[in-house]
């Protein structure tokens, strides 16, 4: 960041959590496969406390799949479908749907009723933006501890994320 500061988030999954203190915070970096984060915090100075939070699930809810959706309610962001926060994709999915939302409001304005049917155009319109974000999400079905619907092509597609890490490293 500017001033030459750094932000550290670790992660850890199924009851190995990264400790709260900062001595074992940067022991916990240390156990990594690459010591690049280590080495770049262990004689940091730190400007704060250690932030912890604690994520149990994804969870995407199909609204658009219910017959009827009361009128004068919009879902956004988390309401409908959040991740996992450690692939860094729910702001940005928010946001793609807040600038949909805007979108239809205006292409609507001049109705004598705009809000009629708002919700089924808006719920049906933003499906697809949260498709690719999920894709990567559910790539947390890589710990056999996770539990929910594993795609049947699942292990096909983690060999593809597993190339494309290589490749990146
Ligand atoms: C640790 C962490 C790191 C993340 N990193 C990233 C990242 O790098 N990139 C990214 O894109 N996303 C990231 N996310 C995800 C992102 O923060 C969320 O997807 C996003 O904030 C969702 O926005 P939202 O408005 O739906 O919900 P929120 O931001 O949770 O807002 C909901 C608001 O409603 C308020 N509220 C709740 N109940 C009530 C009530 N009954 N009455 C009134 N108010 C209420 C809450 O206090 C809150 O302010 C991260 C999340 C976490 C937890």
């Amino acid at each position: 960041m500017e001033g030459g500061r750094w932000i550290v988030s670790l992660s850890g999954r199924h009851g190995d959590p990264p400790p709260g203190d900062l001595e074992g915070f940067i022991a916990f970096a240390r156990t990594l496969r690459k010591p690049t984060i280590y080495e770049a915090i262990k004689t940091a100075k730190p400007l704060g406390d250690i932030v912890r939070y604690n994520f149990p699930a994804s969870v995407w809810r199909h609204f658009d799949r219910l017959d009827r959706f009361p009128g004068g309610l919009i879902p956004l962001g988390d309401s409908v479908c959040r991740f996992n926060p450690v692939f860094g994709q729910g702001m940005s999915v928010a946001a793609i749907e807040a600038v949909t939302l805007g979108r239809l409001l205006g292409s609507r304005a001049a109705r004598s009723d705009p809000l009629d049917g708002l919700a089924a155009e808006y719920l049906a319109g933003t499906q697809q933006c949260l498709e690719a974000p999920w894709a990567t999400a559910i790539s947390d079905f890589v710990y056999p501890q996770t539990r929910g619907e594993r795609p049947a092509d699942f292990e096909k597609r983690l060999q593809y994320g597993a190339a494309l890490a290589r490749l990146a490293a």
